[in-house]
Order: structure tokens, then sequence, then C-alpha cells
């Protein structure tokens, strides 16, 4: 069965996409087989995968409203390495829709019961806010990959996520905890990045990841090829950091079990 995970940060821009696109290549390059989920209406997953959001025709949304199922939904990102189920704008009017249904916060989660066996990973590229479509992600998981920049806001906006993820822990998913706090986009030479960093490690401890993701220009690059930087430029800094990230993973999951 899948160990499933939430790539999930509230504040926009932080390098939720990134390290969701960037993990699964890795992980894909070490023998293990992935499924990114996109709830994000943007579909930045979706097209960094390589899948056009335009030309889908069945999505999350469809998967969300029970109308197919993920094995009839999801594409092969054939570059890439992994299958996604891709998001489009549709995915937008599913957060109004949803609120009418039965078992709203858990749509996902049964659809992904149904997928588990097919793979090792699921990765959930959740939108930047605490909304019903990060509310399925956060039921359907495992556990929560924060990715955050160290800079002087970090950590208060990090309150209300682990506000958030404790309630979802206690009322509807015991399964639920923080996996680990990534940091990227770093870069040492900025002191200010090296004391938050510091700060992190003394409040979360072993919650804080030992692999660092630097500011690199190419994981940036990367997207407008429809591709993964691990997959874009492999000898890159950055593409190096997410596939060592991909190992310490595979180490977390086994102390995990
Ligand atoms: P989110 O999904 O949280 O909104 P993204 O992953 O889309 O964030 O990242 C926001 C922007 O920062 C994008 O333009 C992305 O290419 C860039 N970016 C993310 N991580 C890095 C990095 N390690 N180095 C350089 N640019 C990055
Ligand atoms: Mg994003």
């Amino acid at each position: 069965m899948a160990k499933i995970f939430c790539i999930a940060n509230q504040k926009g821009g932080v390098g939720k996409t990134t390290t969701t696109v960037n993990l699964a290549a890795g992980l894909a390059q070490i023998g293990q087989r992935v499924l990114v989920v996109d709830l994000d209406p943007q579909g930045n997953a979706t097209m960094g995968s390589g899948i056009d959001k335009r030309k889908l025709e069945t999505t999350v949304y469809d998967v969300l409203l029970e109308s197919a199922t993920i094995a009839e939904a999801k594409s092969h990102a054939e570059k890439a390495g992994y299958d996604v189920l891709g998001a489009n704008r549709e995915l937008a009017g599913a957060e109004v829709e949803l609120v009418e249904l039965e078992r709203r916060e858990a749509r996902l989660k049964g659809a992904l019961a149904a997928a588990s066996a097919d793979y090792d990973f699921i990765l959930i590229d959740c939108p930047p806010s605490l909304s019903m479509l990060t509310l399925n992600g956060l039921c359907s998981a495992h556990g929560v990959i924060v990715p955050m920049q160290c800079e002087y806001f970090a950590l208060e906006g990090l309150t209300d996520l682990v506000n958030t993820i404790k309630q979802i822990h206690a009322n509807l998913n015991p399964d639920l905890q923080i996996i680990g706090l990534l940091r990227v986009m770093f870069d040492p030479r900025i002191t200010l990045q090296q004391q938050v960093s510091d700060q992190l490690k003394a409040h979360f401890g072993d919650k804080v990841f030992d692999t660092v993701i630097p500011r690199n220009v190419r994981l940036a690059e990367a997207p407008s090829y429809g591709l993964p930087g691990v997959v874009f430029d492999p000898a890159s800094k950055g593409a190096q950091a997410f596939v060592e990230f991909a190992r310490e993973m595979v180490r977390r999951i086994e102390t995990m079990r």
C-alpha cells in the first residue's frame, strides 16, 4: 500500500509544486512507483510534469465528484516517470459543489484507497489555502511535508498550519502527522536564512529534514519545458538535492512502518 503525503503550506509561492514534482521524479528515479495528485486549480503540478491541463478530459475534479476513478482519470507523465491525476480550472468549482455533498472532506481518501496498491508513494500538491480541497488532501494523507523558505515571517505562518493539522488529527484523520519541514530556496550566504534555519531546528528538532534545497535557477526554468528539474538538468545542484531528499523520504517511511 502506498504512503500518502500532502505537500502543504497555506502561503503561495513557497515551493510546494516544485517540491511535489521534483520529489516525485527523484523517487521515480530510485525505482519507486509514484502518483502525483494535483489539488490546485492552477494545474501547475500537471503542466510541470509535462501533461497539458487544457487537453485533459478527466481530472481530479471528476474523481472528487465520484464520476471517475483514479485509474480512469490519471495520465502517465512519460519523461517525468510517474503518474499524474491532473487538475485544471474546472477544479475551482469543486470547492462550492462539494459543500452540498455527503462525506465532502473524505472524497479523495475514498478514491485513493482504491488506487493505493498500485503505488509506493502518492504525493498531493495542495493549493495555497486551508480550503475544502486542502482538507480533502489532509484527510487522505499519512503525513504532511511542509516546504518553507527561511524568512522572517516563516515561523509565524507555520502556527496556523500546525494548528489545522492538530485539529484534523483529532477529529478527522488520526493518521495525520507532520513528517517534516523542508527548507527550500535556501541561500547560505544570507545570514538571516541561516538564523531562521537554526531557529527551526531548535524548535522542531527531528521534524526538520536533513536535506536542504538550494535556490537554483534550473529548478525555476524546468516547468517551462514541462519537466521537473530533476529530469530537466540532473546535474544541477537543485536536482541533486531533490534526489537526496527522495532518498531521505524512503528512509523516513522505513521508520514509519
Ligand atoms: P507554490 O507551489 O508553493 O506556489 P512553486 O513551487 O510554484 O510554489 O514555486 C514558486 C516559484 O519559485 C516558482 O517560480 C518556482 O519555479 C520557484 N522556485 C521554487 N523552488 C525554487 C528553488 N529551489 N530555486 C529557485 N526557484 C525556485
Ligand atoms: Mg503550487
